[in-house]
């Protein structure tokens, strides 16, 4: 089928192929996982995150990084899509410090199983002291594992000074090699920090709030293509698990060569993620 609407169908996607870093699929459907193959996705990584809900025991997300690591990846595989995982308690369930800790000594006997791929979505949620503690404590958890770091920004009006927060946080480490950290959800105002503090920036592609395909592309126009990613976070909410290839589309749509696309959907995360040994591709 010819493409006439680049918003449209799967086919009009063509050859595209890509990762998608940074996706929450034990909230999406089995059509998700379909939509996403066909559209060329090559490997699926999975953030610890907000389940739509708090947890209230280590227990609780005890299970939840069994689903992570063990579960999904076997559904994924149905799919023929390799599944990775990160694995963190997340900034938004990061207000009980109690709890924070006993989740904390919960990750490092997982951290050998061979689709873990680092410490993450850790980071900010509403800057609050707390959060700040948690954070720290996963960044010294990360170091002394050495493991890579993917890390949550905070939303809308947060996001500045909570990025900034983060990067003082990550400096105060000061064995950590910033090309091992990915700072997620940058948009115009923070992109640049992140990047020429050395850190990869993740852009998060979302039909409302966070970035569009297209403001995502102009980001890339004024900034470059290097040490950046694009992702959809699709989760329980409003959200679109096709985003990155759309912004592939858009790329092409203005100009881009089918290699530039591949740099920056394919090669920047396969770069990146490669530093884990876990990831293969
Ligand atoms: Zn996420």
């Amino acid at each position: 089928m010819a493409s006439c609407n680049w918003r449209g169908s799967l086919v009009s996607l063509g050859s595209m192929r890509y990762i998608e870093p940074h996706a929450h699929m034990v909230s999406r459907t089995t059509d998700d996982y379909t939509a996403m193959v066909t559209a060329g996705c090559q490997a699926v990584c999975e953030p610890a995150f907000w389940a739509g809900f708090d947890r209230r025991t280590a227990e609780g997300f005890h299970d939840y990084f069994l689903q992570l690591v063990d579960y999904e990846p076997r559904r994924a595989k149905k799919y023929l899509l390799p599944h990775y995982c990160w694995l963190c308690i997340n900034p938004k369930e990061s207000e009980d410090v109690k709890l924070a800790e006993e989740v904390i000594s919960l990750i490092p006997s997982l951290l050998d199983r061979k689709s873990v791929l680092g410490i993450g979505e850790i980071g900010l949620n509403k800057n609050s002291r707390n959060e700040y503690k948690i954070l720290e404590m996963h960044i010294q958890l990360a170091v002394d594992h050495n493991q890579l770091i993917l890390v949550h920004t905070p939303h809308l009006e947060d996001k500045l000074k909570g990025t900034r927060l983060i990067l003082q946080a990550l400096k105060n480490f000061p064995t950590i090699d910033p090309s091992r950290v990915i700072i997620d959800h940058v948009e115009e105002h923070t992109a640049r920090l992140v990047l020429d503090a050395g850190y990869w920036a993740g852009m998060t592609l979302y039909p409302e709030s966070k970035c569009t395909p297209a403001r995502a592309v102009d980001i890339l126009e004024i900034l470059g293509t290097e040490r950046l990613w694009l992702n959809s976070a699709c989760d329980w909410g409003h959200s679109d698990p096709l985003a990155v290839p759309k912004a592939g589309l858009e790329m092409r749509r203005r100009g881009y060569t089918e290699e530039q696309v591949d740099a920056v959907l394919y090669h920047n995360p396969v770069q990146f993620l490669s530093q884990s040994p876990h990831f293969q591709i």
